[in-house]
């Protein structure tokens, strides 16, 4: 009896590690959960775990601080995919701003996806209307390891302010920022989000609230020398207290790797997301208006990985 139970927990075992050894985890840095990167890799993993059976991928989405966060973790080797706005691709790529001294090399660009424009909501009754207001009021600069964070940050230096130029500098992540400005803890956020999103519209849900411009000469200088940042615009209506349009700069939603993952596994990821194409365009709204020749062609400055390539070739979207 006891040699029989003996003998089927072996077998158990065997068969556990036989089929462990066919599936390979693959795991995609996003961001906080009301943004839309979250929604990025979320949509990505359930088609790629719908082809689990022939491909052996089992794919996961956890939710992380932002685009430094996913570069760093994947440089690491901790992660395998991740989205990155396309500024921080570049700088990783180059080791240069944010990454200086701290260059990968192997970064490399899979596709991009929405466009995010570098948004400041601020509270209607802190009488903030431009990016200059900010000074000497409380902001959510962001958390460090984002890429709203990363991106302030070059603003401000652009500017040449520092931290002390406000009344306070928070560094709350996009899943608390929403609650802060309702709770008049804060007078704006900044967030380089794509849009709608979950996190602007919990903020204007419950208080005044507006988008507020980010133009000017600075900002325009911004956009002139570097080629991942252009202006946008966020259309007005889409938010409650902004009606109009709102003027600012931006970068693009993109989805990198590294050099070390395997073509195949790249390859496969690839091929869920643009054999299912229609499918992946209506999980979220930031996403309706995708074009695949876009998404392998804009805001990409490190090269292509050569399993994303084998699979655009294959589909006739590369020469
Ligand atoms: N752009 C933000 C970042 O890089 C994330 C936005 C989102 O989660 O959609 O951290």
């Amino acid at each position: 009896m006891k040699m029989l139970k003996l003998l089927v927990t072996a077998g158990a075992l065997a068969a556990g590690t036989a089929a462990f050894a066919q599936e390979k985890f693959i795991t995609i840095g996003t961001g906080g959960q009301t943004g839309v990167y979250f929604v990025v890799g979320q949509s990505i993993c359930r088609l790629v775990n719908r082809g689990t059976a022939e491909h052996g991928l089992k794919c996961t989405a956890p939710s992380t601080g932002g685009s430094i966060a996913n570069i760093n973790a994947i440089k690491a080797g901790d992660m395998d995919m991740g989205v990155a706005q396309s500024d921080w691709q570049y700088h990783a790529y180059n080791g240069t701003s944010e990454f200086e001294g701290n260059k990968f090399d192997d970064i490399r660009a899979v596709f991009s996806v929405h466009g995010e424009p570098f948004n400041v909501i601020a509270r209607s009754d802190s009488g903030i209307e431009s990016f200059d207001d900010l000074k000497g009021k409380r902001v959510n600069i962001g958390n460090p390891g984002s890429g709203q964070r990363a991106t302030m940050e070059v603003v401000m230096n652009a500017k040449g302010w520092g931290l002390d130029d406000f009344a306070l500098a928070s560094e709350l992540k996009p899943a608390e920022q929403a609650a802060a400005l309702g709770d008049n803890k804060v007078d704006a956020i900044i967030y380089t989000v794509g849009h709608p999103n979950g996190s602007i519209q919990e903020a204007v849900s419950t208080i005044d609230a507006h988008i507020v411009p980010v133009d000017g000469e600075a900002i325009d200088k911004l956009v002139e020398d570097n080629p991942f940042y252009a202006k946008a615009t966020v259309p007005g209506g889409m938010y409650k207290g902004t009606d109009e349009d709102v003027t600012t700069f931006g970068v693009k939603a993109t989805f990198v790797t590294s050099a070390s993952v395997p073509d195949d596994v790249v390859y496969q990821v690839v091929k869920a997301v643009f054999d299912n194409f229609d499918r992946f365009k209506r999980l979220h709204p930031a996403f309706e208006n995708l074009t695949a020749e876009e998404m392998i062609a804009d805001g990409l400055s490190a090269p292509l990985h050569p399993g994303a390539e084998k699979y655009y070739r294959e589909a006739g979207l590369l020469e």
